[in-house]
Parts: C-alpha cells; sequence; structure tokens
C-alpha cells in the first residue's frame, strides 16, 4: 500500500504534509487549526479539517472535469488528501470580483465595489514578511516564476473564476475574492495546488450578504463552524443532485 502516511514533511497552519513511499505523491491532512491576520489570531474551527477535505476534494475533481489541471489524486480518508508532489511557486495569485478585506484597506477602496474583468493580485508567500502585495516585475526579476509559468498560472485562475462562480451562485453565495497556489513537478508542468475551501476565498450569502467564510472568525462574527458546515453540506448536494 503505497497511499498511507510515511513521514511529515512539513507543519503548515492549517494542513500538515506527509510523504508516501511513491516519491512524486504526497498526503495532505486537514487540521482544524484557523489562524488570521498572519497568525496573530489563533484558533480552531470544529471539523474544519475533514470539512475542508471535503470541499477541496469535490471542488477539484469538478475543476478537473472542466480541464484545469490539479494536483488532486483522490481523497484518502476524512482527513487525508493524496495530491502530486510539486515543488510550490511562492507567488499567490488573488482573484477579485468585489472589493474587500485587504484591498479595502490598503487602496481605502469601497467594501463591494465590482469588478469586470475580475481584478487579479500577487502576493510574495513568506510568513516571514506577512505576504507582501508583489508586482509581475518582481516575479520575473527574482525568477519566482517564468513569464510563461506565470501567464498559465493567471490564465487558470481566471478560468477557475469563471468555472466556479456559478456553482456558487447556484447555492446561493457569491464568491467574492480567492487565493491560489500552484506548483511545479519534477519535469516542471505547474499545476494547481493548495486548496480551495471557506478559509481561502470569500463567500457572501445572496441573499443576507452575510459572510459565509473565513471572515465570520476573522472578525469574530460567531457562527463560524455552522457556515464551514452549510458551505459544504450546499455543495455536496448541488454535486450530488449532478452525477
Ligand atoms: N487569502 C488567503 N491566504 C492569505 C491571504 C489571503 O487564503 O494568506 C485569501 C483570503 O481568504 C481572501 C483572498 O485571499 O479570500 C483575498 O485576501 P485579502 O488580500 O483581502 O487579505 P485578508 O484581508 O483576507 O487577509
Amino acid at each position: 500500500m503505497t497511499q498511507t502516511r510515511q513521514d511529515q514533511i512539513r507543519e503548515g497552519k492549517s494542513k500538515i504534509l506527509f510523504s508516501t513511499k511513491d516519491p512524486n505523491q504526497i498526503i495532505q491532512y486537514f487540521k482544524d487549526d484557523a489562524t488570521a491576520f498572519n497568525a496573530l489570531k489563533k484558533g480552531t474551527i470544529k471539523n474544519k479539517g475533514l470539512i475542508n477535505n471535503r470541499i477541496s476534494s469535490s471542488l477539484f475533481q469538478y475543476l478537473e472535469r472542466k480541464g484545469i489541471q490539479t494536483h488532486f489524486i483522490k481523497q484518502l480518508s476524512e482527513r487525508e488528501m493524496l495530491v502530486k508532489k510539486l515543488e510550490i511557486i511562492p507567488v499567490e495569485v488573488v482573484i477579485r470580483n468585489r472589493a474587500a478585506g485587504s484591498l479595502c484597506k490598503r487602496l481605502a477602496i469601497e467594501k463591494g465595489m465590482s469588478f469586470d474583468p475580475a481584478l487579479v493580485e500577487y502576493f510574495y508567500k513568506s510568513d516571514a514578511l506577512g505576504d507582501p502585495l508583489i508586482s509581475e516585475g518582481h516575479i520575473l526579476h527574482f525568477r519566482w516564476a517564468t513569464a510563461k509559468e506565470l501567464s498559465l498560472m493567471v490564465e487558470t485562475s481566471l478560468k477557475v473564476n469563471e468555472v466556479l462562480r456559478p456553482v456558487f451562485k447556484e447555492i446561493g453565495l457569491e464568491l467574492i475574492d480567492f487565493k491560489l497556489e500552484f506548483g511545479r513537478d519534477a519535469e516542471g508542468k505547474v499545476f494547481l495546488a493548495d486548496e480551495f475551501t471557506a478559509d481561502g476565498c470569500r463567500l457572501w450569502d445572496l441573499q443576507t450578504q452575510e459572510p459565509m467564510d473565513k471572515d465570520r472568525f476573522r472578525q469574530d462574527l460567531g457562527g463560524v463552524d455552522e457556515a464551514y458546515l452549510e458551505v459544504s453540506k450546499r455543495l455536496q448536494n448541488y454535486f450530488e443532485a449532478r452525477l
């Protein structure tokens, strides 16, 4: 059995990575730990690990069906996902359909302003530096990604937006913004990596405009566990009805 956990590779804020007997495959283990504001705020969200594994597995499978290449191989257990082993590119791509979060603070933009086409931003993936906003110039100059890789990352991120916005709309949620990460395999091929969950995107309830994502935790709004579970249930119903 190659698909069992071997050694721990690293522990991140919300996941632990383990090697497997296959050098090209690793296991992502989803924890209940939640952090915000560059880990200044810490807590746990009940059953977040298994909810996020479920959400991410179903969304990555859906994205694959729509022609987007991801690191997802299969869901192994409640909290474990088998994925391709990749070298993570240290650039976070953020896609925004409406203004929220750091954009509003940084540039005094009114919360909720809509963007069509979607606004694309890049952040340097560095906990030590607090994930600063960067430009294409930084990415190319410091060789964090090649021009070809970056254009594939942006194109893929915009396609993810196009594919997932209608899914969320159908379950009564507006996809406000989200963050994606990418990595390269041993041959240098680029795949969508990490996860797609309520930890890394903003979802506003279409009827109430209430956040149904990590902003409930960031802003102490209460009902955090319930919101994560609700998003997962709605998505599960959506995909089950379409199998
Ligand atoms: N995001 C993330 N990880 C980060 C920073 C941002 O997943 O380290 C997500 C965040 O949940 C939101 C989007 O990226 O959906 C845009 O985040 P923003 O830049 O507004 O930062 P925030 O104020 O949310 O930290």
